[in-house]
Protein backbone atom coordinates (compact mmCIF):
# COMPACT_ATOMS: atom_id res chain seq x y z
CA UNK A 1 0.00 0.00 0.00
CA UNK A 2 1.21 3.32 -1.08
CA UNK A 3 0.92 6.71 0.36
CA UNK A 4 1.39 10.50 -0.78
CA UNK A 5 3.74 12.41 0.19
CA UNK A 6 6.90 10.51 -2.14
CA UNK A 7 4.80 11.33 -5.41
CA UNK A 8 7.46 11.54 -8.34
CA UNK A 9 6.17 14.14 -11.10
CA UNK A 10 4.26 11.62 -13.28
CA UNK A 11 2.23 10.31 -10.57
CA UNK A 12 -1.24 10.90 -10.46
CA UNK A 13 -2.84 10.75 -6.89
CA UNK A 14 -6.41 9.23 -6.96
CA UNK A 15 -9.24 8.96 -4.05
CA UNK A 16 -11.55 6.30 -3.45
CA UNK A 17 -14.52 6.87 -3.52
CA UNK A 18 -17.69 4.89 -2.68
CA UNK A 19 -21.45 5.23 -2.12
CA UNK A 20 -22.97 2.45 -0.60
CA UNK A 21 -27.35 2.56 -1.22
CA UNK A 22 -30.09 0.13 -0.33
CA UNK A 23 -29.54 -2.10 -2.88
CA UNK A 24 -25.87 -1.57 -4.35
CA UNK A 25 -22.65 0.19 -3.23
CA UNK A 26 -20.78 1.70 -6.62
CA UNK A 27 -17.10 2.41 -6.72
CA UNK A 28 -14.73 4.74 -8.50
CA UNK A 29 -11.24 5.79 -8.45
CA UNK A 30 -11.70 9.80 -8.44
CA UNK A 31 -8.36 12.15 -9.29
CA UNK A 32 -7.68 15.65 -8.48
CA UNK A 33 -10.23 17.35 -11.88
CA UNK A 34 -13.15 14.26 -10.33
CA UNK A 35 -12.56 12.01 -13.35
CA UNK A 36 -13.35 8.90 -12.37
CA UNK A 37 -11.21 5.32 -13.15
CA UNK A 38 -12.76 1.81 -13.12
CA UNK A 39 -16.40 2.31 -11.47
CA UNK A 40 -18.15 -0.50 -10.79
CA UNK A 41 -21.09 -1.52 -8.76
CA UNK A 42 -21.58 -4.69 -6.56
CA UNK A 43 -24.76 -5.66 -4.49
CA UNK A 44 -24.82 -4.57 -1.26
CA UNK A 45 -25.28 -7.08 1.08
CA UNK A 46 -27.71 -7.56 3.91
CA UNK A 47 -25.91 -8.75 7.14
CA UNK A 48 -22.92 -6.72 8.42
CA UNK A 49 -19.90 -9.55 8.01
CA UNK A 50 -21.00 -9.73 4.59
CA UNK A 51 -21.40 -6.15 4.40
CA UNK A 52 -17.73 -5.21 5.80
CA UNK A 53 -16.33 -8.43 3.40
CA UNK A 54 -18.06 -6.54 0.65
CA UNK A 55 -16.79 -3.08 1.28
CA UNK A 56 -13.36 -4.47 1.55
CA UNK A 57 -13.23 -6.02 -1.42
CA UNK A 58 -14.45 -3.12 -3.48
CA UNK A 59 -12.17 -0.91 -1.71
CA UNK A 60 -9.16 -3.52 -2.55
CA UNK A 61 -9.92 -4.67 -6.31
CA UNK A 62 -10.01 -0.33 -6.92
CA UNK A 63 -6.57 -0.42 -5.20
CA UNK A 64 -5.40 -3.42 -7.04
CA UNK A 65 -6.09 -1.74 -10.32
CA UNK A 66 -4.66 1.05 -9.31
CA UNK A 67 -1.81 -0.27 -8.22
CA UNK A 68 -1.22 -2.50 -11.76
CA UNK A 69 -1.01 1.13 -13.26
CA UNK A 70 2.43 2.22 -12.43
CA UNK A 71 2.00 6.20 -12.35
CA UNK A 72 -1.30 5.87 -10.02
CA UNK A 73 -1.27 6.00 -6.06
CA UNK A 74 -4.15 5.95 -3.79
CA UNK A 75 -3.96 8.36 -0.64
CA UNK A 76 -7.33 7.72 1.12
CA UNK A 77 -11.26 6.56 0.78
CA UNK A 78 -14.02 8.58 1.12
CA UNK A 79 -17.16 6.74 1.76
CA UNK A 80 -20.60 7.94 1.57
CA UNK A 81 -24.08 6.62 3.34
CA UNK A 82 -27.20 6.80 4.66
CA UNK A 83 -28.25 7.31 7.93
CA UNK A 84 -26.95 10.16 10.59
CA UNK A 85 -23.08 10.00 9.70
CA UNK A 86 -20.09 11.66 12.39
CA UNK A 87 -17.94 12.52 9.65
CA UNK A 88 -14.96 13.48 12.40
CA UNK A 89 -15.03 9.89 14.56
CA UNK A 90 -16.17 8.03 10.61
CA UNK A 91 -19.32 6.67 13.14
CA UNK A 92 -22.71 5.95 11.78
CA UNK A 93 -24.83 7.05 14.60
CA UNK A 94 -28.49 5.76 13.12
CA UNK A 95 -28.41 3.43 10.17
CA UNK A 96 -31.57 3.52 8.34
CA UNK A 97 -33.61 0.44 7.91
CA UNK A 98 -32.68 0.66 4.00
CA UNK A 99 -29.02 -0.76 5.42
CA UNK A 100 -29.31 -3.32 7.53
CA UNK A 101 -25.89 -4.39 7.14
CA UNK A 102 -24.95 -1.40 8.49
CA UNK A 103 -26.82 -1.89 11.91
CA UNK A 104 -23.37 -3.32 14.25
CA UNK A 105 -21.00 -1.35 12.34
CA UNK A 106 -21.64 2.21 13.90
CA UNK A 107 -18.16 1.83 14.57
CA UNK A 108 -16.87 1.74 10.59
CA UNK A 109 -13.64 3.99 10.61
CA UNK A 110 -12.37 1.65 13.69
CA UNK A 111 -12.99 -1.58 12.13
CA UNK A 112 -11.62 -0.24 9.01
CA UNK A 113 -8.40 0.62 10.17
CA UNK A 114 -8.47 -3.48 11.50
CA UNK A 115 -8.10 -4.55 7.78
CA UNK A 116 -7.14 -1.16 5.34
CA UNK A 117 -4.16 1.04 6.00
CA UNK A 118 -5.76 3.82 3.47
CA UNK A 119 -7.42 6.93 5.95
CA UNK A 120 -11.44 6.68 5.56
CA UNK A 121 -13.57 9.51 5.55
CA UNK A 122 -17.36 8.62 6.03
CA UNK A 123 -20.07 11.27 5.31
CA UNK A 124 -23.74 11.22 5.12
CA UNK A 125 -25.26 10.48 1.35
CA UNK A 126 -27.23 13.61 1.00
CA UNK A 127 -24.19 15.61 2.31
CA UNK A 128 -21.51 13.94 0.04
CA UNK A 129 -23.62 14.65 -2.90
CA UNK A 130 -24.38 17.99 -2.32
CA UNK A 131 -20.37 18.27 -2.48
CA UNK A 132 -20.25 16.41 -5.54
CA UNK A 133 -22.48 18.72 -7.37
CA UNK A 134 -20.57 21.51 -5.88
CA UNK A 135 -17.27 20.28 -7.40
CA UNK A 136 -18.06 18.46 -10.12
CA UNK A 137 -21.41 19.14 -11.54
CA UNK A 138 -24.59 21.49 -11.47
CA UNK A 139 -23.04 23.64 -8.70
CA UNK A 140 -19.97 24.05 -10.03
CA UNK A 141 -18.68 27.63 -8.96
CA UNK A 142 -21.14 28.40 -6.59
CA UNK A 143 -20.68 28.77 -2.64
CA UNK A 144 -24.54 28.74 -1.54
CA UNK A 145 -25.69 25.59 -2.70
CA UNK A 146 -28.76 23.12 -1.49
CA UNK A 147 -29.27 20.07 -3.04
CA UNK A 148 -32.61 17.66 -2.49
CA UNK A 149 -32.35 14.50 -3.60
CA UNK A 150 -35.96 12.86 -4.43
CA UNK A 151 -35.69 8.92 -3.93
CA UNK A 152 -37.68 6.91 -1.47
CA UNK A 153 -36.92 9.53 0.98
CA UNK A 154 -36.17 13.21 0.47
CA UNK A 155 -32.33 13.62 1.10
CA UNK A 156 -30.82 17.82 2.03
CA UNK A 157 -27.63 18.36 1.84
CA UNK A 158 -26.37 21.93 2.02
CA UNK A 159 -22.99 24.24 1.35
CA UNK A 160 -22.59 27.28 2.79
CA UNK A 161 -20.11 30.07 2.35
CA UNK A 162 -18.88 27.05 0.14
CA UNK A 163 -18.75 24.67 3.16
CA UNK A 164 -20.69 22.33 3.82
CA UNK A 165 -22.94 22.00 7.03
CA UNK A 166 -23.63 19.44 8.78
CA UNK A 167 -24.46 20.40 12.42
CA UNK A 168 -24.09 19.69 16.09
CA UNK A 169 -25.14 16.46 15.69
CA UNK A 170 -24.61 15.61 12.22
CA UNK A 171 -28.04 16.17 11.62
CA UNK A 172 -28.24 19.23 9.05
CA UNK A 173 -29.69 17.32 6.19
CA UNK A 174 -32.03 15.65 7.58
CA UNK A 175 -34.49 18.09 5.68
CA UNK A 176 -36.51 15.52 4.56
CA UNK A 177 -38.21 15.46 8.27
CA UNK A 178 -39.36 19.32 8.31
CA UNK A 179 -42.95 18.93 9.03
CA UNK A 180 -45.21 20.58 5.95
CA UNK A 181 -48.69 20.02 7.87
CA UNK A 182 -49.82 20.19 11.52
CA UNK A 183 -53.06 17.60 10.39
CA UNK A 184 -51.25 14.32 11.30
CA UNK A 185 -52.32 12.46 8.33
CA UNK A 186 -49.05 11.18 6.93
CA UNK A 187 -47.15 8.73 9.63
CA UNK A 188 -43.31 9.05 8.09
CA UNK A 189 -40.91 6.53 8.29
CA UNK A 190 -38.84 8.51 10.91
CA UNK A 191 -42.16 7.92 13.41
CA UNK A 192 -43.31 11.46 13.08
CA UNK A 193 -46.35 12.77 10.95
CA UNK A 194 -46.55 14.97 8.13
CA UNK A 195 -42.44 15.08 6.87
CA UNK A 196 -41.69 16.36 3.96
CA UNK A 197 -40.25 13.40 2.40
CA UNK A 198 -44.18 11.36 3.25
CA UNK A 199 -44.66 13.86 0.29
CA UNK A 200 -42.15 14.70 -1.92
CA UNK A 201 -40.65 11.22 -2.34
CA UNK A 202 -41.50 8.40 -4.76
CA UNK A 203 -43.37 6.93 -2.20
CA UNK A 204 -44.94 9.98 -1.10
CA UNK A 205 -46.67 10.39 -4.68
CA UNK A 206 -47.64 7.04 -4.75
CA UNK A 207 -49.33 7.84 -1.46
CA UNK A 208 -50.59 10.69 -3.02
CA UNK A 209 -52.20 8.78 -5.83
CA UNK A 210 -54.22 6.35 -4.03
CA UNK A 211 -55.44 8.80 -1.90
CA UNK A 212 -56.72 10.89 -5.19
CA UNK A 213 -57.87 7.47 -7.03
CA UNK A 214 -59.82 6.78 -3.72
CA UNK A 215 -61.67 10.32 -3.43
CA UNK A 216 -62.25 10.03 -7.61
CA UNK A 217 -65.46 9.05 -8.59
CA UNK A 218 -64.44 5.98 -11.04
CA UNK A 219 -60.82 6.22 -10.69
CA UNK A 220 -61.23 2.34 -9.83
CA UNK A 221 -62.08 2.18 -14.16
CA UNK A 222 -58.81 4.62 -15.09
CA UNK A 223 -56.52 2.92 -17.06
CA UNK A 224 -53.70 3.93 -14.45
CA UNK A 225 -56.02 1.50 -11.84
CA UNK A 226 -56.58 -1.03 -14.79
CA UNK A 227 -54.03 -1.29 -16.96
CA UNK A 228 -50.99 -0.86 -14.86
CA UNK A 229 -52.25 -1.10 -11.37
CA UNK A 230 -54.36 -4.77 -11.90
CA UNK A 231 -57.38 -3.12 -11.14
CA UNK A 232 -56.70 -2.27 -7.59
CA UNK A 233 -56.39 1.57 -6.33
CA UNK A 234 -54.73 0.31 -3.11
CA UNK A 235 -52.02 -1.31 -5.49
CA UNK A 236 -50.89 1.46 -6.99
CA UNK A 237 -47.35 2.31 -6.95
CA UNK A 238 -44.73 5.22 -8.15
CA UNK A 239 -44.39 3.28 -10.81
CA UNK A 240 -47.51 2.58 -12.04
CA UNK A 241 -48.46 7.05 -12.00
CA UNK A 242 -45.23 7.34 -13.83
CA UNK A 243 -46.49 5.22 -16.72
CA UNK A 244 -49.73 6.61 -16.89
CA UNK A 245 -48.57 10.19 -16.86
CA UNK A 246 -46.22 9.39 -19.66
CA UNK A 247 -48.98 7.65 -21.84
CA UNK A 248 -51.06 10.94 -21.29
CA UNK A 249 -53.31 9.80 -18.52
CA UNK A 250 -55.67 13.06 -17.07
CA UNK A 251 -55.77 11.74 -13.66
CA UNK A 252 -51.59 11.24 -13.48
CA UNK A 253 -50.92 14.47 -14.65
CA UNK A 254 -52.75 15.90 -11.82
CA UNK A 255 -51.39 13.39 -9.44
CA UNK A 256 -47.99 14.83 -10.98
CA UNK A 257 -48.54 18.38 -10.56
CA UNK A 258 -49.65 17.52 -7.16
CA UNK A 259 -46.55 16.00 -6.38
CA UNK A 260 -44.50 19.23 -7.70
CA UNK A 261 -46.80 21.42 -5.55
CA UNK A 262 -45.71 19.28 -2.49
CA UNK A 263 -41.87 19.63 -3.60
CA UNK A 264 -42.49 23.05 -3.49
CA UNK A 265 -43.58 23.85 -0.11
CA UNK A 266 -40.65 22.12 1.55
CA UNK A 267 -38.44 23.43 -0.79
CA UNK A 268 -39.49 26.88 -0.64
CA UNK A 269 -39.65 26.91 3.48
CA UNK A 270 -35.18 25.75 3.15
CA UNK A 271 -34.50 28.13 0.53
CA UNK A 272 -36.53 31.03 3.26
CA UNK A 273 -33.88 29.29 5.52
CA UNK A 274 -30.98 29.22 3.72
CA UNK A 275 -30.64 31.65 0.87
CA UNK A 276 -28.79 29.47 -1.91
CA UNK A 277 -27.40 30.68 -4.89
CA UNK A 278 -28.54 27.29 -6.71
CA UNK A 279 -31.15 24.35 -5.70
CA UNK A 280 -29.88 21.08 -7.48
CA UNK A 281 -32.32 18.45 -7.30
CA UNK A 282 -31.19 14.74 -7.76
CA UNK A 283 -32.19 11.37 -7.04
CA UNK A 284 -34.20 8.97 -9.00
CA UNK A 285 -37.49 10.99 -9.09
CA UNK A 286 -35.89 14.24 -10.30
CA UNK A 287 -35.60 12.75 -13.62
CA UNK A 288 -39.67 13.28 -13.70
CA UNK A 289 -39.29 16.94 -12.22
CA UNK A 290 -40.75 19.45 -14.86
CA UNK A 291 -38.21 22.37 -13.91
CA UNK A 292 -40.32 24.87 -15.41
CA UNK A 293 -43.73 24.20 -13.14
CA UNK A 294 -41.22 23.75 -9.85
CA UNK A 295 -39.71 26.69 -9.94
CA UNK A 296 -43.05 28.46 -10.29
CA UNK A 297 -44.47 26.95 -7.66
CA UNK A 298 -41.39 27.48 -5.14
CA UNK A 299 -41.07 31.26 -6.35
CA UNK A 300 -44.71 31.15 -4.93
CA UNK A 301 -43.73 30.26 -1.19
CA UNK A 302 -40.03 32.14 -1.47
CA UNK A 303 -39.64 35.68 0.48
CA UNK A 304 -37.63 36.75 -2.07
CA UNK A 305 -38.81 35.03 -5.24
CA UNK A 306 -37.39 38.04 -7.72
CA UNK A 307 -34.08 38.83 -6.08
CA UNK A 308 -33.16 40.38 -9.71
CA UNK A 309 -35.62 43.13 -8.98
CA UNK A 310 -33.05 44.27 -6.64
CA UNK A 311 -30.04 43.83 -8.95
CA UNK A 312 -28.95 40.36 -8.02
CA UNK A 313 -28.88 37.11 -9.52
CA UNK A 314 -32.16 34.96 -8.94
CA UNK A 315 -31.89 31.65 -7.06
CA UNK A 316 -31.80 29.06 -9.54
CA UNK A 317 -33.44 24.86 -9.25
CA UNK A 318 -31.49 23.18 -11.63
CA UNK A 319 -31.55 19.41 -12.14
CA UNK A 320 -28.48 17.39 -10.82
CA UNK A 321 -25.60 16.49 -13.24
CA UNK A 322 -23.46 13.69 -11.81
CA UNK A 323 -26.82 11.21 -11.39
CA UNK A 324 -25.55 8.65 -9.04
CA UNK A 325 -22.22 9.22 -9.38
CA UNK A 326 -22.49 12.18 -6.58
CA UNK A 327 -22.05 10.83 -3.78
CA UNK A 328 -19.08 9.20 -4.68
CA UNK A 329 -16.88 12.22 -6.28
CA UNK A 330 -18.26 14.44 -2.52
CA UNK A 331 -16.90 11.58 -0.30
CA UNK A 332 -13.71 11.43 -2.52
CA UNK A 333 -13.72 14.94 -2.29
CA UNK A 334 -14.28 15.43 1.01
CA UNK A 335 -12.07 12.68 2.14
CA UNK A 336 -9.12 14.79 0.87
CA UNK A 337 -10.14 18.19 2.24
ZN1 LIG B 1 -39.80 11.91 9.08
Amino acid sequence: MQHSGSTSPAQQVYTIGIDIGGTKMCGALVNGAYNLLNYHEIHTPKNPTDFLAALLELTNSLQTQALKEQSIIVQSVGIATAGIVDSQKGRILGATGNLPGMQGLNQLRTLWSEYSTLPLHLENDANAAAYGELVAGAAKGCQDVLMITLGTGVGVGFVIEGRLVRGAHFSAGEGGHIAVSMAHDRLCTCGKWDCWETYASGTGLAETARRMLHSTPNAQYSKMVIDQAMGGIDAVTTHHVIAAWKAGDPLATEIMDAWHTHISVGLGSLINVLDPQRVVVGGGMAQFVNFTLLSQRTRQRMMLPKASALGLPDTEIVPALLDNRAGLVGAAALAVL
